[in-house]
This record gives structure tokens, sequence and C-alpha cells, in this order.
């Protein structure tokens, strides 16, 4: 999520600390993480980018009535499941790409979520990720944005995406991770919506954006991100784009929001892109290509 936040006077104090981490960390048991702070240090830029994973913790739920082949426990056969695709659809044997190594090493990151192993949680590198773009609202100006953010990200992940074009599906904290209907028999494309804050009610106030992933596991084993959402509050957006560097600020918005969407969680690191306040938008730091680098070696999921 990203809020502009009022202006700050001396005694302000960084919203980070014990407050957005009890949020993230209550969130994560619940159903989404609304929640947290990274604000845009700028005297022009008020913003906070605030991070959700959402809509939920999914696991796989056993067949109503038990498992008759009694291996609990075990993935459930595709039929059996409620609200999940059939396992591994488009996954490879190997990761579709590869990421850039960081030029420099910096350990400077955190990740949102981590298995009982301490493997970061992210998508399977061995399937593309494919995202769709609600882009009534998408401001003049801001057509590149979103593409050069994702070639980013990709690069610095080796995460591979595909743009299935413009949906009408609008952002939803309830938003099913899966909807046959509207994308056939797969989990459901990661969302970037240019929105408001009447369509999405996280974005009142100062909250200029949202962004997260939903993970999903079998039983308390690993968990793979399956699809996520990135909400853009498009009126924010459009006044911050008449700056005549606007676009810097807005794709360090999108960025961060995309890292958020790729695993990535707050630093203390003030040179680091996911550092809760940034001054100029300088894009990702060592700290942040880091992160994104381990990410990328996410587990395949064939499973999944
Ligand atoms: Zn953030």
């Amino acid at each position: 999520m990203t809020e502009s936040r009022p202006p700050r006077h001396a005694g302000d104090a960084p919203r980070t600390g014990l407050g957005y981490r009890s949020v993230l960390a209550g969130a994560l048991l619940l159903a989404a993480v609304f929640g947290g702070a990274l604000a845009l240090d700028d005297p022009r830029v008020k913003h906070l980018l605030d991070v959700r994973i959402g809509p939920g913790n999914q696991q796989a739920k056993p067949r109503e009535g038990g498992n008759p082949s009694g291996d609990a426990g075990a993935p459930q056969p595709a039929e059996a499941r409620v609200g999940t695709p059939p396992p591994g659809h488009e996954e490879a044997d190997s990761p579709l790409g590869t990421p850039v190594p960081p030029a420099v090493g910096s350990d400077s990151y955190r990740f949102l979520a981590v298995n009982g192993d301490g493997s970061p949680v992210g998508y399977s590198p061995c399937r593309p990720l494919h995202y769709v773009v609600n882009a009534d609202l998408a401001p003049a100006g801001s057509e590149q944005l979103v593409p050069d953010a994702i070639a980013t990200i990709s690069a610095a992940t080796g995460i591979s995406f595909i743009y299935d074009g413009t949906t009408g599906e609008q952002p939803s904290p309830q938003r099913p991770p899966y909807q046959p209907d509207a994308y056939g028999e797969r989990w459901a494309p990661l969302l970037i919506a240019w929105t408001t804050p009447e369509v999405a009610p996280q974005l009142a106030g100062k909250v200029i954006g949202t962004g997260g992933s939903t993970h999903f596991s079998y039983d308390g084993g690993p968990k793979t991100f399956v699809t996520g959402g990135l909400d853009l509050d498009a009126p924010q957006m459009a006044n911050e784009l008449l700056n005549p560097d606007g676009h810097l600020y807005a794709t360090a918005v999108i960025l961060h929001e995309l890292s958020h969407v790729m695993g990535l969680d707050h630093v203390e690191d003030p040179r680091q892109l996911m550092y809760p306040e940034i001054g100029t938008p300088e894009g990702l730091s060592a700290g942040d290509l880091n992160g994104l680098y381990e990410l990328g070696k996410a587990q395949c999921r064939k499973d999944l």
C-alpha cells in the first residue's frame, strides 16, 4: 500500500517499528495485510507505501469427509480440491529466466514471509507470472510505467512476466486466487489496477497504492505465492505525473509495490527503495536487488 502522508514536522516519528511490525504479523495470521509505511520523503511528495499480503494465507483443504486414500497431508488430486486450479500449469522443469546477479553484495533486505527452513516465500521461477492491468483510469503519460517496472523486476528476479492485456476486474481484498470463469483453469493473474479509494477503500485518505501477494501451501508445507494485486490511486498518481519528474516518483512507487508483490518487506536502511522513507527515487539499490535475486531462487512447484 502506498499512502501519501501528512506533512512531517519536527518530532514526527517515521511510521516504522513496532506499530508496523505488529500490523504485519497480525495480518499474516488473519486474511490480509493493510498497513506499513514507506514514505517518499520529498517535500513535494508525501506518500506512504504500504504492504499487503492478501487476500489470504491460502491453504489447500482436505476434501469434505476426509481423504479416502488415507494419505493425510499429501497434495490432493486436482479434482478433490476446492478453489484451486489443476496443478503445474505452465510449470517447467527449471527456472525460465536467469536473474541478473547484483553488482554489489548487500544483506539489506527482508522478506515478507519465510518458510520453516528460512527460505523466502516467492513465486515459482519455473512458470511465467501472468499479469493483467485495469487501465480504465490510467493517467495520461502512464502507459510505459508498468511495463518498464515489470521489466526491471523481471531482470532482478529472473521471473518471466506475461502481459495478458487489460481487464475490467476491480481490486478486492477478497479477490479469489482462482477465477476459472474469468481467467481459465490456472491461478488468477497478478492484477494491477489503476483505481480509486471509492473502489479500493484501502486507498482512502493519503494512500496512493497497495501491493501484495497470496501464498498457498498444503497443510503446513512450503508456501509459494500464486497471485497478487497492485492497486494504484489513479487520481493521486495523475497529479504526481503533472510534475516534471513525476514519472520518477511514480516509477519508484510501482517498483516498491512490485517488490512487495515479489516478497520483499521494508528495511531500516535508508539507502534502499524498501526503506519506509525515501528521498530521491533512484530505483532499486543493492539491498533491494540482492533480496529480489534471492526471491528468484524460490522453489519450483509442479504441485501447485
Ligand atoms: Zn512498502
